[in-house]
């Protein structure tokens, strides 16, 4: 098992190398976050030990890049603060656990134990079909280059279908995820919410990605619609 570790404090480098030799592993040290990308895309690492706060490229920023280039290797992120928007940016950006500085060197060993144990796990931080992309993290959506601004519901079906392409989800199946059970479901508000979905990320492109599928649902092609565009 080979780990590697990006850590700018050499003390704390010094310490997590000799521990982690100890139970066994082999152990890498990169000195800040450009090194440590490029140790990480140069070498299959069973895991990474990431710190937060590092020069050149923050953790946060290792961690999206390597994650952008489709490096699925578990990392574990220290960070420094307890801060929760420090925990959910790590996460958002591709890390699969964190632990808060001061940590105890056994929860570091179960927890390095436990990611290595599960494995690379290709999890996307951006959902994309064709050429449709959105960022669950902001919550932005784009076609090709272009962003496209969609309400908070339109953002949540289109998430729901991104995560499913080729799926049909039927309205019930809508409702339940992207409305609160207050709601009740008696008008056609699905309908109207994808109409209006529709027309920002396809009619507007020329494209028919959202597909209608009769008396059931909704789909969002596989192939993004394209190449079907013209039969519209
Ligand atoms: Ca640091």
């Amino acid at each position: 098992m080979r780990v590697l570790i990006v850590e700018d404090e050499p003390k704390m480098a010094g310490l997590l190398r000799r521990s982690l030799v100890e139970e066994g592993y082999a152990v890498d040290i990169a000195s800040d976050g450009a090194e440590g990308f490029g140790a990480a895309m140069s070498r299959a690492y069973d895991a990474v030990v990431l710190d937060v706060m590092l020069p050149e490229l923050s953790g946060f920023e290792v961690c999206r890049r390597l994650r952008g280039s489709e490096v699925w290797v578990p990392v574990l992120m220290l960070t420094a603060r307890a801060a929760v928007e420090d925990r959910i940016t790590g996460l958002d950006d591709g890390a699969d656990d964190y632990l808060t500085k001061p940590f105890h060197l056994k929860e570091l060993f179960a927890r390095l134990r436990a990611l290595i144990r599960r494995g690379p796990v290709p999890r996307p931080a951006q959902l994309a079909v064709g050429d449709l992309h959105v960022d669950p993290a902001s919550r932005r959506c784009w076609r090709g280059e272009e962003e496209v601004l969609l309400t908070a519901k339109e953002y949540s079906l289109l998430e729901e279908f991104l995560r499913r392409p080729g799926a049909v989800l039927t309205r019930e199946i809508l409702l339940e995820h992207c409305w609160d059970f207050a709601y009740e479901p008696r008008s056609n508000v699905v309908d109207v919410h994808i109409r209006t979905l529709r027309s920002k990320i396809d009619r507007r492109f020329g494209v028919r990605s959202l597909e209608t599928v009769r008396g059931t649902g909704y789909r969002l092609r596989a192939d993004g619609g394209r190449a079907d565009a013209r039969r519209r």
